[in-house]
């Protein structure tokens, strides 16, 4: 059989954003996170330091009303599930954690990157792990690099300390990749490692 080349191309284009967050920066681990995904095959088309700006981390921490909602109720509910009197209604719980998020990405420079393979948003998904270090599987970035979890962030009131964001959907990943980078940023060339990913006849 033929190789679908027009399907390949469409897979081997999948694009995510990922932010080293600050801390993560701070701590030097930016060279160590970087190898982690050139390991895995996939890759780097954009990179930057950039220190965020209320605008910029506002606009990527949306402050839409389906988001408001979704975290508030969680948040709300996390507190009754605890048997805790939740401190205050689910808007403003949702606001005060957006208002910890954006503390926290504009802490410090962060290191953006655009990293591009087959199936990359879920893989570093899986990379990152859990939101909460304390849950995250041991071997994800957020396990072996963080101490962090729930109840450490709630104790100390900032957002959870998990070393790397990463886009969740397709259309995140686009709306994202807009926020940090202009289209110029990011750049298509060939990596030596492509046509053993996405070529049948690699050896040739
Ligand atoms: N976060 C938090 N407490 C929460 C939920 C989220 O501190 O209850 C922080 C955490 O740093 C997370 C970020 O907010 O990475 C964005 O939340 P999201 O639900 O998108 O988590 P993620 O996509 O990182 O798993
Ligand atoms: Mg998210």
């Amino acid at each position: 059989m033929k190789a679908d080349e027009k399907r390949l191309e469409e897979l081997r284009r999948e694009r995510t954003l990922v932010l080293i967050k600050p801390d993560a920066v701070r701590r030097q681990l930016v060279g160590e996170l970087v190898t982690r995904f050139e390991r895995k095959g996939l890759k780097l088309i954009a990179m930057k330091m950039i220190w965020p700006s209320d605008t910029q981390a506002g606009t990527h921490y949306t402050d839409s009303e389906e988001w408001l909602k979704d975290s508030g109720e969680r948040t709300h509910q996390s507190y009754l599930d605890k048997g805790m009197e939740p401190p205050m209604g689910p808007r403003d719980l949702a606001l005060n954690t957006r208002r910890k998020l954006m503390d926290s990405i504009t802490a410090g420079p962060v290191v953006a990157l655009v990293l591009q393979g087959s199936h990359v948003i879920e893989a570093v998904r899986k990379m990152r792990g859990a939101t909460s270090p304390q849950l995250a599987d041991v071997g994800t970035i957020g396990f072996d690099y963080s101490v962090d979890s729930y109840e450490v962030g709630d104790a100390g009131d900032w957002a959870i300390r998990n070393i790397i964001h990463a886009s969740d959907s397709d259309e995140n990943a686009d709306r994202e990749i807009a926020i940090w980078f202009d289209e110029s940023d990011v750049h298509d060339y060939p990596s030596s490692a492509d046509p053993i990913l996405y070529q049948k006849h690699w050896d040739k």
